[in-house]
């Protein structure tokens, strides 16, 4: 735990960040709390009562199907709900600056562009909430329609091609992150001159590496969690605050 004032972190991260023009930014759910949809790995998350279901579970239990359906609905309607808060637009804000390379996020809720990160700069890792797609061909489709199928009772939609599954176009656990999006946020991790992580617990892969990539190469290290990360230690500056506060205040001070 540091030992710093938040203003005197914040004043070394600025010092860093003014030195800095090619910023990567990593995102987990936690930059999205502020924006009402709750993490799962905060204390008293609903994941540690009910945990989410896994690809494997989908793909070979019905009951899990019906889980994933029932969790889902509650979550979508957060998702939907959600307006990007203000460490989003601290995000969008460097971009405009010119300074961020891009935003590599764990999130599914696309708040990263809704803040007004361009599309192309931003590389969801575990998908996103606002396709579906089919679990066999990738195939994808409109999201709302299968929401309203599954609604109107509908049991295991399946693609009209293939007959696999049909799912949000989500990364669940134990499904592989595409290759296309890993090399991606690679290249983004060996070409950046700062790293920024913001709202992630740094446990789930392939995430958690990417700083590392960053730290081998001696590119400074700032990271904004709640929480500790494993990474901490080794980071230039490691602020435990709320994203929506301190992130803002970050780029003001450039
Ligand atoms: P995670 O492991 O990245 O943990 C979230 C971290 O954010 C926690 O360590 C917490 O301390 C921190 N945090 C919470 N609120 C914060 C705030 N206001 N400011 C700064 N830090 C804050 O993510 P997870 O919750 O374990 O979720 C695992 C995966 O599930 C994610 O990688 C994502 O794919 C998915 N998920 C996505 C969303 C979304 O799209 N918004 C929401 C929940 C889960």
């Amino acid at each position: 735990m540091s030992t710093l004032t938040l203003q005197e972190q914040l004043l070394d991260a600025a010092e860093l960040m003014q030195q800095a023009r090619q910023i990567v930014a990593l995102t987990g759910a936690g930059i999205s709390t502020e924006s009402g949809i709750p993490d799962f790995r905060s204390p008293g998350s609903i994941w540690q009562l009910q945990p989410p279901v896994s690809y494997r579970d989908f793909i070979n239990k019905p009951e899990a199907r019906q889980q994933y359906w029932q969790t889902r609905r509650h979550l979508s309607s957060q998702v939907k709900e959600a307006r990007p808060n203000a460490a989003h637009r601290a995000l969008a804000d460097l971009e405009r600056r010119g300074i961020l390379l891009g935003v590599i996020t764990q999130n599914f809720d696309g708040l990263h562009q809704d803040a007004g990160n361009s599309a192309e700069r931003v590389i969801e890792l575990h998908g996103t909430s606002r396709a579906a797609a089919c679990t066999i061909c990738g195939a994808r489709s409109s999201i709302t329609e299968l929401q309203e199928r599954v609604d109107a009772g509908e049991v295991d939609p399946r693609c009209p091609a293939c007959g696999g599954f049909l799912k949000a176009a989500t990364i669940l656990f134990g499904q592989r992150v595409p290759e296309a999006e890993i090399t991606r946020a690679k290249e983004l991790a060996a070409a950046c001159d700062l790293f920024l992580v913001v709202g992630s617990s740094l446990k789930v892969m392939p995430a958690a590496m990417l700083p590392r990539l960053a730290l081998n190469r001696n590119v400074p290290l700032i990271i904004i969690n709640l929480q500790p990360t494993s990474l901490d230690s080794l980071a230039d500056v490691a602020i435990a605050e709320k994203a929506g506060l301190a992130l803002p205040k970050l780029v003001e001070m450039l």
